[in-house]
């Protein structure tokens, strides 16, 4: 169990969108869209630019199923529903005390295989990512078994999450101006791009660390105190995808120039860093290269 049973999880933007699923494509697919579309992992891109969506497909309506803590603890798109729940809750609550004027994703979109955003097309290819221009995070949830089996990583519900708070962290330094104050292209172990990532997993490790004081509106917590095996679950898909053990795996060697999400080892310790000390921790673009 990881939710309480109890939790509201009724409100918020999650939405699904099937294959084919189109959505009028807004605003151009710039260099930073193109690097976010793969922000998760930063693999296979293809698929990504081109052709415009198709008719819009109904909403699935199933997802109005989710309501409680009990619905996510049971089903995988209940439970992003609820981490969108939690997430918008924590923000809300952390945003002042890093001067920031929270403001909602326009969208948390679950989709299947394929789906048209503000960013261009997407594929499942390109695993989870948050569009800026369209301020939406897209999650097809396929990706979690690709997490286990390409990847190598254990699994979890709060594994799940973390890819949720992640890309939820990719909205914050959206709204908070640092996705556009940093971009450069440049990659290497201590470029931005590096730093936004590990910013992104410090983001996501200090909501894991407060989502068990996190309350719905009925002052009912959302998530269970999180348990060792929990923990160890979250960080080991923090580490099962980083830069170099991504790398070792597909091209059977490192190589740090063209880093562009930190090593396994810094993406577990950012994380950490932001579940242990909060979200004031999170200064990734103010440490030097060598306490990145
Ligand atoms: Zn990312």
């Amino acid at each position: 169990m990881t939710f309480n049973p109890k939790a509201d999880i009724g409100g918020g933007k999650t939405s699904r969108r099937g294959r084919n699923a189109g959505i009028a494509v807004g605003g151009g697919l710039g260099v930073l869209a193109i690097v976010l579309l793969g922000s998760f992992l930063g693999v296979d891109l293809s698929g990504l630019i081109g052709g415009g969506g198709g008719a819009p497909a109904a909403e699935d309506s199933s997802l109005e199923e989710c309501r409680t803590g009990q619905d996510a603890n049971e089903r995988i798109d209940c439970r992003m529903k609820g981490a969108a729940a939690s997430l918008d809750a924590y923000w809300a609550e952390a945003s002042p005390s890093i001067g920031l004027d929270y403001v909602q994703p326009q969208g948390f979109v679950l989709f299947d295989q394929a789906v048209s955003t503000g960013c261009g097309n997407a594929s499942s290819a390109t695993g989870p990512f948050y569009c800026p221009p369209d301020q939406t995070i897209y999650i097809d949830t396929s990706f979690y078994d690709q997490l286990e089996q390409r990847f190598g990583a254990e699994g979890g519900p709060l594994a799940e999450m973390y890819v949720v708070a992640h890309e939820w962290g990719h909205h914050i330094q959206n709204i908070a101006g640092v996705l556009d104050s940093t971009r450069d292209g440049e990659t290497g172990p201590t470029s931005n791009a590096v730093r936004v990532e590990l910013q992104a997993d410090c983001f996501a490790g200090a909501w894991a660390g407060a989502a068990a004081t996190t309350e719905d509106p009925n002052g009912n917590t959302f998530l269970q105190p999180i348990t060792p095996d929990e923990y160890r679950q979250a960080i080991d898909a923090a580490a099962a995808v980083g830069d170099d053990r991504i790398q070792e795996a597909t091209q059977g060697q490192v190589t740090p120039h063209t880093f562009s999400h930190g090593t396994s080892e810094q993406r577990v310790r950012w994380f950490a860093a932001g579940y242990d000390e909060g979200v004031g921790s999170c200064n990734t673009f103010q440490v030097s290269g060598d306490q990145l």
